[in-house]
């Protein structure tokens, strides 16, 4: 069972953000802003290469439901993830990095 399917299930710890039925939301163990949120489905999806349409749909929802809640709208935000070996990706569990919370610096 791969380490964000433990999380969800209860255990590996974390710090839970939001979460509905479908999916959670919880702080970065090593945060890389003053906000670094991931963002995943609970059920098991190795990449954005294989999530649906639909779901990704619903993470979309979900996804601005996070920002509400952040109250980050208005400042910005970065919303990244990671796909595949040169993309960086270390955890095959879809997740999406949500960064706010100072100024970012440009990456691309
Ligand atoms: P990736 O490099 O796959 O895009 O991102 C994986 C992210 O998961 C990294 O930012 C890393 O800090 C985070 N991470 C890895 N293990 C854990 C953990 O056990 N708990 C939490 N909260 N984050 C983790
Ligand atoms: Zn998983």
């Amino acid at each position: 069972m791969c380490i964000f399917c433990n999380i969800v299930d209860g255990k590996i710890p974390n710090q839970t953000v939001v979460q509905n039925e479908e999916f959670l939301a919880f702080n970065d163990i090593s945060p890389l802003a003053k906000i670094h949120v991931l963002i995943i489905p609970k059920a098991h999806i190795s990449s954005f290469n294989e999530v649906s349409p639909q779901t990704m749909a619903n993470m979309t929802s979900f996804i601005q439901e996070v920002v509400k809640k952040l109250n980050i709208k208005d400042n910005g935000y970065r919303l990244i993830t990671n796909i595949g070996k040169e993309g960086g990706q270390e955890v095959e569990h879809l997740h999406f990095h949500l960064l706010a919370g100072e100024q970012l610096g440009k990456i691309i």
